[in-house]
């Protein structure tokens, strides 16, 4: 579960004050997938990203499995990371590593003996279905592949939470199926709360229960995408319907 309370955040621009994040209350229920939308620029990654504690909010609280997140220091605060997957936007792998040596790297970096990381991996891309692409570059795999691969290197320390910004955006439809199956699964069989953001409204209809709709930092609406996708309550979700068909 997270839940996401009053969050703030903003930025210094060139015209004053950014508010990335102006107020954002938000809650996702375990082993559900929640989907953020929204225009460029409507803090979407901000949001992902004060999740996954790569950005330190102004103010507001961020509690997953009931732990606050935003007063964590020093070792807590480290143990409290690795129990969040993070799938960054772009391509995230190390070109000189393997699939598996990617997958491998946060086991390494959290100090696990070489026999239970080979263990690891194993099920790792066994979960993605790429077994058979253990020993592949990044380079020699498709963008779902790759995709893929940063998901199971994302479950490596066996997160609660995932977190995914733009996993497909730069994916044909039919390697954007074996994506959205991954996570899917990661929700179905591992009981994982995921968070995907993402500009594609065909993702948010095919895996999320809710979704929120975020425009200039601020909530829009949220709500199970159903409801949504068939009554839009605001002009910004009705806006970004269209993209559906
Ligand atoms: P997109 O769909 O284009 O990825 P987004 O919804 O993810 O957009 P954010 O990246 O969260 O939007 O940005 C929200 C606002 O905060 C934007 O106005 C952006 O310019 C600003 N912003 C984000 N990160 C920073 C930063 N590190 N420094 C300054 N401004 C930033
Ligand atoms: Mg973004």
């Amino acid at each position: 579960m997270i839940t996401v309370e009053k969050l703030t955040k903003t930025f210094p621009g060139k015209k004053g004050v950014v508010h990335a994040l102006d107020g954002v209350t938000l809650s996702v229920p375990e082993s559900t997938v929640c989907g953020v939308v929204g225009p460029s620029g409507a803090g979407k990654s901000t949001l992902a990203r004060c999740i996954a504690l790569l950005e330190q909010p102004d103010s507001g609280s961020i509690t997953v499995e009931g732990t606050d997140l935003v007063s964590l220091r020093g070792r807590d605060l480290r143990a409290a990371r690795r129990r969040i997957g993070v799938v960054p936007q772009g391509d995230s792998l190390l070109r000189q590593r393997t699939a598996a040596g990617n997958v491998a790297l946060p086991l390494e970096s959290a100090g696990v003996s070489p026999a239970a990381r080979r263990t690891r991996v194993v099920e790792l891309l066994d979960l993605v279905g790429l077994t058979d692409k253990a020993g592949s570059y990044p380079d020699q795999l498709s963008g779902g592949q790759r995709q893929r691969v940063a998901v199971a290197r994302a479950l490596a320390a066996r997160p609660s939470v995932l977190l995914a910004d733009e996993p497909t955006s730069a994916l044909d439809p039919e390697t954007t199926g074996s994506v959205l199956t991954v996570l899917d699964r990661v929700r179905a069989e591992l009981g994982v709360t995921v968070l995907v953001v993402t500009h594609d409204m065909a993702v948010v209809r095919r895996i999320c229960d809710d979704v929120a709709v975020l425009a200039d930092g601020q909530i829009v609406e949220h709500g199970k995408v159903l409801d949504l996708l068939t009554v839009p309550g605001s002009r910004i979700t009705a806006s970004l319907l269209p993209e559906i068909d």
